[in-house]
């Protein structure tokens, strides 16, 4: 199998490298390094089955692959509103890009999608068939209706082409290779705390998110990838189940380090969803996944890693 990863450079797609690399494939890893770095992947280069590609997927690219997984986005607030229009261009041409490729190959594409297609959303927790409550001119609009876009995009190429499709709406994922300056909650959480300054809660943090540990949701995409229903092509909700409030998650982090932790609270972003839990019924149906590792299981490996990343002395 040669399997090509756009975004392979970043947290989840580097995972995604390794978990394909020890099932076999030959791996094309793609990415342009906006928000991934080659050090996510500085233990594969030189592997024969492994290749990097510095490419923009905004542009198209020839390649012979039997699989794609299309991952390059920016995924983190901060990230994807730093250059909003140039968001919107990954999502949507980047997909047509890929599908283009998987069209003249015919590979069976993958695409990355969120929990965020169901914005600050009025069912809970949501299910695939809720169709969400997403501002279409907020700040968040780039990311949430870019990736709204690139499922139009894969369900019609699957419609209209008999595409071999996959849709995964990933819900809040942490792990070791976040990067360290990303402003996802979990990162900012735990590099705060290590370098003892208070952590930044914005609002009261009432608000909830499920947490899902990264190694659980590589083996979910991978799984899901195989999945040959004939529902294959619909959306489905990968995440956690276990809903954590931001205060929740600072008190858990407070356990593992052994020391209450200093808090300071900051205005809550514009459209931040008050709450967030995804429905799993039919992961678990189809291909029996639900996610393992606890949140006080995989903040502990994480904060190892931010250790050890934070120790080292271009870091200090
Ligand atoms: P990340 O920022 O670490 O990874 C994204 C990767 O895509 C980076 O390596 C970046 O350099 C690359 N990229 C961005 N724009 C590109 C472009 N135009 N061309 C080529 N490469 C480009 O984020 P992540 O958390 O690993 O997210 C990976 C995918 O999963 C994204 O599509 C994201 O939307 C989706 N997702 C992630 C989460 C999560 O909680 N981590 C949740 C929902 C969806
Ligand atoms: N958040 C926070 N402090 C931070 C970063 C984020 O309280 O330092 C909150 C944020 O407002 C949101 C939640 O944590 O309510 C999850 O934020 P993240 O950016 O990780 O993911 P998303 O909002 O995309 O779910």
């Amino acid at each position: 199998m040669r399997t090509l990863v756009t975004g392979g450079a970043g947290f989840l797609g580097s995972h995604l490298c390794d978990r394909l690399l020890a099932d076999g494939h030959d791996v094309i890893a793609l990415d342009n390094l906006f928000t991934g770095s080659k050090r996510n992947i500085a233990h594969l280069l030189g592997r024969p089955d492994f290749e990097f590609i510095r490419h923009d997927v905004v542009n198209p690219i020839l390649l012979e692959v039997d699989w794609i997984f299309n991952l390059a986005c920016p995924a983190s607030p901060i990230h994807y509103q730093y250059n909003p229009v140039k968001t919107v261009k990954t999502s949507v041409m980047g997909t047509l890009n890929m599908l283009g490729l998987a069209k003249r190959v015919g590979a069976r594409m993958l695409q990355a999608s969120t929990s965020e297609v169901y914005g600050d959303p009025k069912e809970h927790p949501q299910q695939e068939t809720y169709w969400g409550h997403v501002n279409p001119i907020g700040p968040r609009s780039c990311y949430d209706e870019g990736k709204r876009v690139a499922e139009t995009l894969m369900m019609d190429y699957h419609r209209q082409n008999q595409l071999d499709t996959r849709i995964v709406r990933i819900f809040n994922t942490y792990g070791p290779r976040m990067a360290r300056g990303d402003g996802r909650v979990i990162s900012n959480f735990i590099v705060q705390a290590l370098r003892r300054e208070p952590v930044t809660i914005y609002g009261d943090g009432t608000q909830t998110r499920c947490f899902c540990y990264v190694d659980d949701l590589i083996d979910a995409i991978v799984t899901w990838m195989q999945y040959g229903g004939d529902d294959a092509a619909d959306p489905v909700n990968i995440g956690a189940t276990d809903e954590r409030s931001m205060g929740d998650v600072v008190s858990c982090l407070g356990e593992i380090l052994g020391r209450k932790l200093d808090v300071v609270h900051q205005s809550l972003p514009k459209n931040d969803p008050v709450r967030r839990k995804p429905n799993t019924t039919r992961v678990e149906g189809c291909i029996g996944w639900s996610a393992r590792t606890s949140l006080e299981q995989g903040l502990r490996k994480t904060v190892d890693y931010f250790r050890k990343m934070l120790d080292e002395p271009k870091f200090m």
